[in-house]
């Protein structure tokens, strides 16, 4: 994503516009799996121009979650939070216990469960997560 159209995302949503905030959404959005803060952290902080504070990344995140620009993923690695963009569309992911790689599952097996049950409940279903936990390819492999 261009920074051009990062600005104009920030002031759609009312952010105001750093180059840090436009650095942490620009590697989340080419990401493609969920990462947690001190990953975000470490990544940035290889590099002497990019560098930021731990404190920073947090408050970076949490004002991108409020404003729905990122969701917490519902998975956790080693107790922190992982993060991912917010795609606007529902996902659930595969996790590996080995390596902790996370892999989106394209579509929700719920779905027509979820509408099943909240007709049949009269329950009316707000969120629902979905983890599965296994060994991934490359793993078993070793
Ligand atoms: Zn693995
Ligand atoms: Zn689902």
């Amino acid at each position: 994503m261009s920074s051009e159209k990062i600005k104009e995302l920030f002031k759609s949503r009312g952010i105001k516009n750093t180059q840090q905030r436009q650095l942490i959404y620009d590697f989340l959005s080419k990401k493609n799996q969920p990462i947690t803060a001190e990953e975000i952290y470490m990544v940035f902080s290889k590099k002497e121009k990019t560098r930021m504070n731990l404190s920073t990344v947090y408050r970076i995140l949490d004002t991108f979650t409020k404003k729905g620009l990122v969701q917490k993923s519902g998975i956790n690695i080693e107790g922190k939070s992982t993060y991912e963009i917010n795609h606007m569309d529902h996902r659930h992911h595969m996790v590996c216990v080995k390596c902790n790689k996370i892999l989106p599952i394209k579509g929700c097996p719920l779905d027509g469960y979820e509408s099943y049950l909240g007709e049949s409940t009269g329950f009316k279903i707000i969120e629902h997560h979905l983890e599965i936990k296994g060994i991934c390819p490359d793993c078993q492999r070793k």
